[in-house]
């Protein structure tokens, strides 16, 4: 008998989504969490639709991407290889203005919205959605002044919340962030965790605070995290897109 390399990779997925979630069940119970409350996205951007239609058949039900072509590209692929498309995409990485409305036609979550401009573009793009669609607050948990990466200011997220609650297109669900490089994550995640309470206070509906990833995904669901999103400790290391 023959082994195919799909059996191959079935395992592989097994084994990574197996140990992650092992990960987050031992983090819940440290923190003394139900682990109903955290819900794992996939990452599952280079990666081709045969993987994600193999996650989908693993039991995944939210999957992340982080480009615009690719996952417009890698959703009907998905569909077609299942015959159905049963999956939420989250969008996870930096939005451009200009694809922002045609993100928001094929995304069902939007992790990364940072400025007021995006979110008159998502709401044009999702108003031809059958339901609103989902949208997070990305928020800069860098140190104030560092040169960092994508996310609001936390002096700005009352205004971006404020926009977002009054499209009608859109939902707003709650913040993501991503811990920077070279700090101490739990202290990166207790900085959202306060974000996130003060975005509950306006907005009661929004609690969902998504964070964590690969490496970190134990000290975000200490501080709270009711989403991590996890890549390479799932489906291995990425492959080089040339
Ligand atoms: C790529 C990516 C992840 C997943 O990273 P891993 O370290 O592979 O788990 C999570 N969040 C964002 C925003 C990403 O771009």
């Amino acid at each position: 008998m023959t082994t195919r390399p799909t059996d191959v990779r079935r395992a592989q997925l097994t084994e990574g989504l197996g140990a992650v979630r092992a990960r987050i069940a031992e983090a819940c119970r440290s923190a003394g969490r139900d682990p109903a409350e955290v819900g794992l996205t996939v990452v599952t951007k280079y990666f081709p639709a045969s993987d994600v239609a193999l996650l989908a058949e693993l039991g995944v039900r939210d999957v992340g991407e982080n480009k615009h072509q690719e996952a417009a590209d890698k959703r009907p692929a998905v569909a077609q290889l299942r015959g159905a498309d049963d999956l939420r995409w989250h969008f996870i990485g930096g939005l451009q203005s200009n694809k922002a409305a045609a993100v928001a036609r094929w995304a069902d979550v939007v992790e990364s919205v940072d400025r007021t401009k995006l979110v008159s573009r998502l709401a044009t793009g999702a108003a031809e959605r059958d339901a609103p669609l989902d949208v997070l607050v990305q928020v800069s948990l860098d140190a104030p002044g560092a040169q960092g990466r994508a996310g609001a200011d936390p002096d700005d997220v009352p205004a971006l919340t404020a926009a977002i609650a009054g499209a009608e297109s859109l939902r707003l669900r709650g913040v993501m962030g991503v811990a920077p490089l070279g700090e101490d994550p739990a202290e990166a995640f207790a900085r959202l965790a306060e974000v996130a309470e003060a975005v509950r206070r306006d907005h009661p509906g929004a609690t969902w605070v998504s964070a964590g990833m690969s490496g970190d995904l134990e000290q975000a669901v200490a501080a709270g995290a009711t989403h991590v999103r996890v890549g390479s400790a799932v489906l291995g290391p990425r492959p080089v897109i040339k």
